[in-house]
């Protein structure tokens, strides 16, 4: 299934962060700024043109993935922060106003938390929270009970990097829509790992990055539906985003290229292609029910570690590849720091969802996450190296 470049020594179990990358990509980076480096969108000449006609086809490409209906569905980021960013401070600060809501869930990661309770701050809405319940489901009924004339927008992660839950996307936006209200996905967690179409989920913005899915840092993906792009003020000012400057007035250049001010990240929209390429290779059916049954695998053996607390669903079905847990007696810094002494790569800490934390009544966990290229060897390691923690520690 993978062909990479030779993987780290460590069992790389941390994908949820950062994704390893194919030799593809590193490939397409490589030829663009070798053969193909020149700017886009100004230059005459051919190898500008050939600039351009990568760039503007990885937005091709990024469109056909999560099936939007066009192309111009589709602004480039730095990534899945930017764009849930870009959405709060200019679709948010011109359509709310003291008195509406802002519904969240408090499975958030800060990236989808910070910019609604600072825009709430800013325009004087209220920010609610959605809870879970204890195996780490969303609580539907509480969301539509929630849910009323008041609500203007509802922001919701479509798989948590904690919890691992996937959330009932289409559902909670049939209901959204009924309110008159607009839905905002994140989806840093999953389109990376399983089929996304925007347009069945009928997602009014959908963020993701590209770090996450094989491609390169620094760049990511704002799909937005057009009626609503277009109510939407561009976010930076200068070259590339504008039609026509005079000395006191401008006018915007198109959908969606007013929102990408100043030289994009060209590199990165090629890499970014080139992954998704790659995962089109492979299938993102394929790549889903290989990571739900090593998932099942690794709930299986991770519950006969004795002392281990596992966090979210305990049906494979219903979560992505994310398990966190923490295992009694030991902090989870230091339960990661003595997996990595025997080449465990895990996360352990907040993993930037603290009201999350709250309501789970931890301060942090460890997380172990999975990718196209993990295997059941990868976590049989991991739960050796527990057993032998559990040694080294006497719990
Ligand atoms: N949302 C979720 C659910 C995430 O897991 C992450 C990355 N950890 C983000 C948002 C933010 O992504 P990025 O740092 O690439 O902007």
């Amino acid at each position: 299934m993978w062909q990479g470049p030779s993987a780290p020594d460590a069992v790389y179990l941390d994908s949820a962060a950062t994704s390893q990358k194919p030799q593809a990509v590193i490939d397409a980076l490589i030829h663009y700024y070798t053969k193909q480096n020149a700017n886009v969108h100004r230059g005459v000449y051919t190898l500008a043109e050939q600039a351009t006609e990568a760039y503007e086809g990885a937005r091709k490409t990024v469109a056909e993935f999560i099936n939007a209906p066009r192309p111009e569905n589709i602004i480039f980021t730095r990534g899945t922060t930017e764009g849930l960013n870009w959405v709060a401070q200019s679709y948010g600060g011109t359509h709310l106003q003291a008195g509406d809501e802002i519904i969240i869930t408090i499975m958030e990661h800060h990236s989808n938390l910070v910019p609604w309770q600072q825009l709430a701050l800013r325009t004087g809405a209220t920010l609610r929270y959605v809870d879970i319940d204890d195996s780490g489901v969303l609580d539907l009924d509480q969301f539509k009970a929630m849910l009323s004339a008041k609500t203007k927008i509802v922001a919701v992660t479509q798989v948590s990097n904690v919890l691992g839950t996937i959330n009932p996307i289409r559902q909670i936006g049939q209901l959204t829509h009924a309110v008159g209200a607009i839905l905002v996905v994140d989806g840093a967690q999953s389109t990376a790992h399983m089929p996304v179409d925007v347009q069945a989920l009928d997602a009014d913005f959908f963020a993701f990055s590209g770090h996450k899915m094989l491609g390169p840092t620094g760049i990511g993906v704002l799909y937005g539906k057009m009626s609503l792009l277009a109510e939407m003020e561009p976010i930076e000012f200068g070259g590339e985003m504008i039609s026509k400057v005079e000395k006191y007035h401008t006018t915007w250049a198109d959908i969606p290229w007013r929102f990408e001010g100043g030289t994009p990240n060209i590199a990165g929209a090629i890499g970014l292609a080139a992954a998704i390429k790659y995962l089109q290779g492979i299938g993102m059916a394929e790549i889903r029910a290989h990571e739900e049954a090593l998932t099942q695998y690794a709930l299986t053996q991770l519950k006969q570690v004795e002392g281990l607390t596992i966090y979210g669903p305990a049906d494979a079905q219903q979560r992505g590849g994310v398990i966190a847990f923490t295992l009694q007696g030991v902090h989870p810094h230091d339960l990661a720091t003595v997996l990595d002494t025997q080449q465990v790569a895990v996360r352990a800490g907040h993993h930037c969802a603290q009201p999350l934390m709250s309501r789970l009544g931890v301060v942090a966990t460890a997380r172990a996450s999975f990718y196209l290229y993990n295997g059941e060897k990868d976590v049989d390691r991991l739960v050796a190296a527990l057993n032998e923690t559990k040694e080294f520690f006497q719990v």
